[in-house]
């Protein structure tokens, strides 16, 4: 803004320099040709007579006298043109003055007015001519008895004028040095504050809004103060929507990116938008690979590909259950799609979220299972009870013998009715205690535990003649619950008895692991269970061989609840088998 506003300054300047160095010529034109004139009327007035008497030498003597009063050039010139007096030259040798423009304008009746250079004195002169008036009774020409003209040096006047623009082209020039210096300084007040902002506000531009616009007062002007303020705080005011922005968009991304489900935005195109950490695992992709190419080539599941072209032309929310990989790693997703619609009802492509219900559905399956297997276990001895009983009534109450063999059947399947009932309450009750927290612990030495599971398997190892060792260290202490662990110890032994052959070995052995766990080792040398079996052995229901555990009162539940019991305490329990060769069961307990 600097150049324009000096230009216009240095234009106002010398136009006014120019106009009042015009006047001052003028107006000393003016002044000088108004005293001249009056000087010339006075002078004029006193050469009257002897011009009207043509007196030469009195004039000629007068105009010497009246030059040094009227400090002018005096000259009288015949109506003819003829210099008859000059005060400063001879006018003998005077050319004719009829034709200069002074005397010629004279000699028409009016003011004669001219300066020029003077060829008589060689100077610049002034000139002013009157016509002198011939008297009524005089002779010549009617009107005009001569002129009478006065001059003066035109160097004084030039002079003087010379000085007054000299003073005022000073004064301009002062004026202008004046204006541009205070020009500067209000433009570089307005300026560099601007510069600054300008500079400042390209920072904002850039989201770095640390850097604000450091100027005092004094450095700028009261408006450009109150801009810089006002670009500022709305700086400071951005500053902290952005970082709001920021953190919730941040905390928007750790949430999504840390879900557990698989979470896939598909745009209008059907390319990929975004896909959440879990989304990018269970589809198998990279994330640079993936996102914003089409679904077509990241997406290898048919039925998802499906659902989600669906949604995104659908125009509500759907549900669908979509099965991943087969077999044994087969996964179970409900998926769950919203077509996206943007503020102005625009159509934006699809929000898929896959959510892994395999365990659910891996529970309900279990869930499934246990009930026909309840049903199927609680049926077998019913339908034999039932059986026998209609036998009976139907009459067989006359043969006594077959009465008291019915009834002996009818006894056994309602003992296994029993037990299996029995077995069935103390799996959910361990399962509840687990499951609540309920189950107390307490240290105790585990000798006397594992003697008392081997005295309630006495009888039945007597039965079968097999021979119980126990080898534990009496100072072996244990924070357990005595009686639940009693009762996954016997479970063992029984079942290491009843699938060892009679006269068999079972031994039992407590100590510690090496990694400071204490491990129960239960071992028979008896059938042993077939490898395939092991996975599934602690199951509910789950016999490796049906029809023998039936023959020996199972109810198939033993294991389970060996499994529960160690899991309440914290522990594991495994098997190593091998057919026909027998089984160890390890409980491992922490320490
Ligand atoms: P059950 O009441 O039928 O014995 P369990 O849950 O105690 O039920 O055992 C499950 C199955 O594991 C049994 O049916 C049996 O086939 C097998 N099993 C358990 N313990 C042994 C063992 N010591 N030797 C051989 N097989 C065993």
């Amino acid at each position: 803004m600097f150049p324009p506003l000096v230009l216009v300054m240095i234009a106002t300047v010398v136009g006014v320099t120019a106009f009042a160095t015009r006047y001052t010529y003028t107006f000393s034109i003016a002044r000088t040709e108004d005293d001249l004139r009056a000087r010339t009327q006075l002078i004029a007035a006193q050469l009257a007579g002897p011009l009207a008497k043509g007196d030469e030498a009195a004039l000629r003597r007068l105009c010497r006298v009246l030059s040094q009063e009227g400090e002018a050039r005096v000259t009288v010139i015949m109506p003819d043109g003829r210099v008859v007096a000059d005060s400063m030259a001879d006018p003998e040798r005077m050319e004719n003055h009829a034709h200069r423009p002074e005397v010629a304008a004279a000699l028409a009746g009016r003011v004669g007015v001219a300066s020029r250079l003077s060829k008589t004195v060689a100077r610049e002169m002034f000139y002013l001519a009157l016509p002198a008036p011939r008297p009524v009774t005089g002779s010549g020409p009617p009107g005009v008895a001569g002129v009478v003209r006065l001059s003066i040096p035109m160097t004084p006047v030039a002079r003087i004028l010379a000085d007054i623009w000299r003073r005022i082209v000073l004064g301009a020039l002062v004026v202008v040095i004046l204006a541009v210096l205070v020009t500067l300084l209000v433009s570089r007040r307005i300026s560099r504050p601007l510069e600054e902002m300008q500079r400042v506000a390209e920072r904002f531009g850039q989201h770095d809004f640390k850097r604000k616009i450091a100027m005092s007062g004094r450095e700028m002007s009261r408006e450009v103060a109150g801009l810089a303020e006002a670009l500022n705080r709305m700086a400071q005011d951005l500053n902290e929507r952005m970082e709001t922005v920021t953190s919730q968009k941040n905390e928007l991304e750790a949430v999504f990116s840390s879900m557990v489900e698989a979470v896939l935005v598909i745009d209008a195109e059907e390319r990929i938008e975004r896909l959440n950490e879990a989304a990018l695992k269970l589809l198998g992709v990279q994330a640079q690979r993936g996102i914003g190419r089409p679904m077509v080539e990241t997406v290898r599941h048919a039925e998802l590909m499906k659902f989600v072209r669906e949604m995104t032309r659908s125009e509500t929310p759907a549900a669908k259950e979509i099965v991943f990989g087969d077999g044994a790693g087969q996964r179970h997703f409900q998926a769950s799609g919203a077509p996206l619609v943007d503020s102005q009802g625009r159509r934006g492509g699809a929000l898929v979220v896959l959510n892994d219900v395999t365990r659910l559905r891996r529970l309900e399956t279990i869930r499934r299972e246990f009930v026909a297997n309840v049903s199927h276990e609680l049926k077998t001895p019913i339908t034999a009870i039932k059986g026998f009983v209609e036998t009976i009534c139907d009459g067989a109450a006359g043969r006594p013998e077959d009465v008291e063999r019915f009834l002996g059947i009818i006894l056994k399947q309602a003992n296994r009715l029993h037990a299996i009932v029995d077995d069935l309450l103390a799996l959910s009750r361990i399962e509840r205690d687990e499951e609540q927290k309920e189950i107390e612990l307490q240290v105790a030495p585990l000798k006397p535990s594992l003697q008392n599971c081997l005295d309630s398997a006495a009888m039945r190892a007597k039965e079968k003649e097999i021979a119980i060792t126990l080898n534990c260290p009496p100072e072996l202490t244990l924070s357990m619950n005595p009686r639940l662990m009693e009762q996954a110890v016997t479970n063992l032994l029984v079942n290491a008895i009843k699938y060892s052959p009679a006269g068999g070995e079972v031994q039992v052995k407590a100590g510690r692991g090496a990694g400071g766990e204490v491990l129960i080792q239960v071992r028979d040398v008896g059938c042993g269970i077939a490898s395939e079996h092991l996975p599934r052995l602690f199951e509910r229901f789950y016999r490796s061989d049906k029809a023998r555990s039936r023959k020996l009162g199972g109810t198939g539940l033993g294991l389970a609840i060996v499994k529960h019991i160690v899991q309440a305490h914290g522990g594991t329990v495994g098997v190593e088998s091998e057919l026909g060769r027998g089984s160890v069961f390890t409980i491992s307990l922490p320490g």
